[in-house]
């Protein structure tokens, strides 16, 4: 295959076959017609993680429609992801999978999946939009170093000493450290990188045998020793390890990096009650004591929580089973509140949630116009996706940042008006449809 570029319009070069890579290579071969667009994948399997994504499923984005709320969803990015979501945001990912015949569906907390419930119907649509569009996909292409040219462009080597000549360069390997190395090869900064969206191990007899026990709305608070702090309400589950579900989750995103500062060890305390307080719960105590004072403790649970849940904490109070509301003590009301309202549990390190799992850290974003996703150091050099120092929360966030960098990027890598070698002036919008 030739890949030296025509006299006005420019060989793109994207390295990485992921959710980005894909649609940044997408968006611009369908946009400058003539450009030539080539995607470089390391593996022989094209968009893996969008494959193993959702439990199998592909969460591809969050029915989140407003910009403002959505922007809440990244821990990292959300000042610079403004533009790009202005841009191309959850609606344009709706309407562009269905303008190509994949419909999504929302679920109750906001999740957007391919009504297949099947992540090989995004693939295929990701693969036949490539494939109309004009990209060429090389599979067994690893880049291993991306040199600048003397006057314009790059030279891409890859793993087996082959040397290709690009115009444009974007770069959208994901977490790879392959991928940073070659950015801080150009000149680029790289946030070092720690894992996020991950469960809490916590070895504690009030969570065992319970693996699978849910709280609706919990209410979370994660101290560190320093005095630091972070809080979160939503969904908790127990698991075999400790604790997990969307609160935990959001709490891990959110608390990235002191966790990964503080190795994973921290101090969780659980409202299992939500926005209920203690006092609040002692006085429900109390007024169900004055009208039920002959019911047992045990079998009369009046309060939003797990059946089983309230036994076990009932039973740690000291009460036997058949004691009556009539005979608990200020103490054990005391107890009991409190460990439904502020149980204080130990963090002892991360598990694993595979259903979704990202990276905080990479490419550093000042050093990245949003406008265009070029560097600001390299010109002809552009970044989308996971290699940017940008994450989200679970929920098909991290897929939207993806899809909005790739796209953006997408727009911008085709133009030709600054290109060195049209002095011609022409524009090369050439079915640019934005
Ligand atoms: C188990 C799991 C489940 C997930 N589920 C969801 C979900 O449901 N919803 C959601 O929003 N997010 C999900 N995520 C996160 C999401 O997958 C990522 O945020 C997203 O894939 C990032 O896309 P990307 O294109 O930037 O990087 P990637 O998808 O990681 O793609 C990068 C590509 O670059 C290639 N590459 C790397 N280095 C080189 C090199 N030197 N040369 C050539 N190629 C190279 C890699 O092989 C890879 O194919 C999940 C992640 C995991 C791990």
């Amino acid at each position: 295959m030739n890949l030296q570029s025509s006299d006005s319009f420019p060989n793109v070069a994207v390295i990485g076959a992921g959710a980005a890579g894909y649609f940044a290579a997408i968006t611009c071969a369908e946009s400058f017609r003539r450009a030539r667009v080539v995607i470089l994948e390391a593996s022989r399997q094209p968009l893996y993680k969008v494959g193993i994504s959702g439990g199998g499923r592909c969460n591809v984005t969050n029915n989140n429609f407003e910009i403002e709320r959505l922007l809440q969803g990244y821990p990292r990015g959300h000042k610079e992801l403004i533009g790009p979501f202005q841009r191309f945001a959850t609606r344009d990912t709706v309407n562009w999978f269905a303008a190509r015949g994949v419909k999504l569906k929302a679920e109750a907390d906001g999740r957007m999946f391919p009504i297949s419930d099947d992540s090989a119907t995004i693939i295929k649509c990701l693969e036949e939009a490539a494939e109309k569009a004009g990209v060429h996909v090389w599979l067994h292409a690893r880049v291993d170093a991306v040199q600048t040219r003397e006057i314009s462009g790059f030279t891409i080597s890859l793993k087996e000493g082959e040397v290709q000549e690009f115009d444009r360069v974007l770069i959208a390997t994901g977490s790879s450290p392959s991928g940073y190395k070659i950015a801080q090869s150009l000149g680029h900064t790289i946030v070092p990188p720690v894992p996020s969206l991950f469960t809490f191990n916590i070895k504690d007899n009030r969570l065992r045998d319970f693996a699978g026990l849910s709280f609706e709305d919990a209410h979370l608070e994660l101290r560190f020793p320093d005095d630091k702090h972070l809080k979160w309400s939503g969904p908790l589950l127990i698991t075999h390890w400790g604790l997990s579900g969307p609160a935990v989750l959001k709490l891990s995103a959110w608390g990235a990096r002191l966790l990964y500062a503080s190795r994973y060890q921290a101090e969780l305390v659980v409202n299992f009650l939500g926005t209920m307080s203690n006092a609040d719960v002692l006085q429900r105590m109390r007024d169900y004591r004055n009208e039920f004072p002959k019911r047992t403790i045990v079998g009369h649970n009046f309060l939003p929580i797990v059946k089983r849940y309230w036994e076990r904490t009932v039973r740690r109070a000291g009460i036997d089973d058949d004691t009556s509301w009539s005979h608990i003590t200020r103490e054990q009301m005391q107890q009991i509140a409190d460990e439904l309202t502020q149980a204080v549990f130990v963090v002892t390190g991360k598990g694993e949630f595979k259903d979704e799992f990202v990276t905080a850290g990479g490419v550093k974003l000042k050093e990245v116009d949003f406008r265009s996703m070029e560097s600001r150091l390299r010109p002809g050099l552009y970044f989308a996706g996971e290699v940017l120092d940008i994450d989200g929360i679970t929920g098909g966030y991290n897929f939207q940042a993806a899809w909005s960098t790739g796209w953006v990027a997408g727009k911008s890598i085709g133009l030709v008006q600054d290109y060195g070698k049209n002095e011609s002036g022409n524009q090369g919008t050439e079915n640019n449809d934005e």
